[in-house]
């Protein structure tokens, strides 16, 4: 292929793919939840509220090893979206790196069988907060991005993770964040500045505004 058709062929692609990524916001948008093939039957169905920012892949876990296959949930929010503390915590660690990007750990309370819980914000375009520092839930704490290898789309990808008090992973690492929402499993929770939320550090709230739901203090 001549390099001036081939020149003109990339630029093409390039264009298809920058605004297809405009677009898939329109298309997706709030309150939906993009099914895969891969789901399990399994995992705990998600109610995500129509003001709340889509779901572009779902946690799904892997019955063959301990570290689940997607180990959270891509949330398809443009870069630059405020991120959100999902709890009261501390930060663990502000970190960059090849895979993750920018990163964010905080560290919550205890599960009822005493291991710690911890949160995870990844491909982040930047971070607002120091490892030591307290957070509070609904706290601004960077934006999103597409740093690391965060695929075409911007978005976030949130984990949440258990460990022991030697900061070893236990049992299934990476837990469904299904599982520690404020109103319930599976009952995707907005934060919503005006609203009291129990100080139980492990319920957990969407790590990102929901629309038409106040979340600045
Ligand atoms: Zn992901």
């Amino acid at each position: 292929m001549p390099v001036l058709t081939m020149r003109i062929s990339f630029m093409a692609l390039f264009i298809i793919l920058a605004t297809s990524g405009c677009g898939i916001y329109e298309k997706y948008g709030y309150g939906r939840v993009a099914q895969s093939k891969l789901d399990q039957a399994s995992v705990t169905p998600i109610q995500l509220p129509v003001v709340a920012p889509s779901i572009s892949q779902r946690y799904r876990p892997s019955f063959a090893s301990s570290q689940a296959e997607h180990r959270g949930f891509d949330i398809l929010v443009p870069s630059r979206t405020p991120v959100l503390a999902a709890a009261d915590g501390e930060v663990s660690k502000v970190a960059l790196s090849f895979l993750f990007g920018n990163q964010l750990i905080l560290n919550h309370g205890r599960t009822d069988a005493g291991y710690r819980i911890q949160t995870r914000y990844f491909h982040l375009d930047e971070q607002l907060v120091k490892a030591g520092e307290n957070v509070r839930r609904g706290q601004l704490i960077g934006y999103s991005g597409v740093t690391g290898l965060a695929g075409l789309y911007p978005h976030l990808h949130f984990e949440v993770h258990q460990l022991n008090d030697d900061d070893i992973p236990v049992a299934i690492r990476d837990l469904d964040p299904q599982l520690f929402w404020v109103d319930g499993k599976g009952r995707i929770t907005c934060y919503k500045s005006t609203r009291d939320f129990a100080p139980v550090p492990v319920s957990l709230s969407y790590p990102v505004p929901c629309r038409d739901l106040t979340w600045q203090q």
